[in-house]
């Protein structure tokens, strides 16, 4: 099989997911991994358990979006608990900016201080 991935230009979810050299792709990464969780090593079975994530998002590196170094399998908790870290602010993406702390706290106070 050959394993090489192009990169190729992304704009838009849906005909991301539909391609199917995504599927190729996915399908190599849940066999690499043995249809294990890499994370908690649960096995998946299955495309309702087994999620194929990217570790640095599409959005920063669509490069990277067929890269099989960056995906890895994942059950659905631990894809969540990794998303919601992402989530928690520390340094990789665009996920996190959609949880912008509020201009000011409860008191009126900056939540940020600015320089
Ligand atoms: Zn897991």
């Amino acid at each position: 099989m050959d394993q090489r991935v192009r990169p190729m230009s992304l704009d838009d979810d849906h005909l991301f997911y539909n391609r199917k050299r995504w599927h190729d792709v996915r399908q190599i990464v849940l066999l690499r991994d043995n249809w294990h969780c890499v994370i908690c090593n649960t096995k998946v079975r299955g495309k309702r358990e087994a999620v194929v994530d990217h570790k640095l998002p599409r959005s920063i590196r669509p490069d990277l979006a067929l890269d099989l170094d960056n995906l890895r399998t994942l059950c659905v908790v631990c894809h969540n608990q990794s998303h919601a870290e992402k989530q928690g602010g520390n340094s990789t993406g665009e996920r996190v900016e959609r949880f912008r702390p509020k201009g000011c706290d409860l008191d009126g106070w900056p939540a940020e201080v600015s320089r």
